[in-house]
């Protein structure tokens, strides 16, 4: 059974200034009251929704909604909503959300480099650490049962973000070497070889 609905968080009370009460005509008794909605799933907030605003007063008990309010009244109500801000955990589902699908995608990616390790094709390119704030690529040029050919490119980079730049066909080298898979499992399993395209 899925649990959901909407749950009013009170956010500011005052009492109004200007208007008299018009169920029994007391001065300065009506306070507001102004709450924001949320809409929730199991309880865990999702997301706020929208202010409701409502009036008591102090000495009839009586209780107005905001379209039951005199006009000052309505006015003061729309003032107090637009300078309160709701607590941001109202937020807290969306912000869930976020986090599983980001991890989600991140898991995806996880997922794609283990396979392209596992079962190397020619044309991949490996992205590789020589050293911190040295690296460079390895372009996959054949594939036999137990290793993968690689050629080295000539360049290097110093920043892992800009790799893309040094990934052009001319800077790959005539030459050519093995690497058994089990060693590539390493060199991934270590963060050696950090990303693969295909
Ligand atoms: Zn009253």
């Amino acid at each position: 059974m899925i649990i959901y609905g909407g749950k009013a968080v009170h956010l500011k009370s005052e009492r109004s200034k200007k208007t008299t009460c018009p169920s029994c005509g007391t001065q300065g008794s009506l306070i507001l009251s102004v709450y924001r909605m949320h809409a929730h799933i199991f309880w865990i907030p999702l997301f706020p929704t929208v202010k409701r605003g409502t009036s008591q007063c102090q000495h009839c008990k009586n209780i107005l909604k905001t379209k039951e309010m005199p006009e000052s009244l309505k006015r003061e109500c729309e003032s107090l909503k637009n300078n309160t801000k709701g607590p941001i955990w109202q937020f807290a589902g969306l912000g869930i959300i976020a986090v599983l699908i980001t991890w989600g995608i991140y898991a995806d990616g996880e997922d794609k480099k283990l396979e392209y390790i596992a079962s190397p094709q020619v044309g991949d390119i490996y992205e590789y650490k020589i050293e911190i704030g040295s690296y460079s690529t390895l372009k996959v040029i054949d594939v036999s049962n137990d290793s993968v050919f690689v050629s080295p490119n000539e360049y290097e980079i110093n920043r892992k973000s800009k790799i893309n730049r040094i990934n052009t066909p001319k800077n790959y080298s005539k030459s050519s070497y093995g690497i058994s898979k089990n060693e590539l499992k390493k060199m991934y399993d270590s963060g050696e070889i950090f990303d693969i395209n295909r």
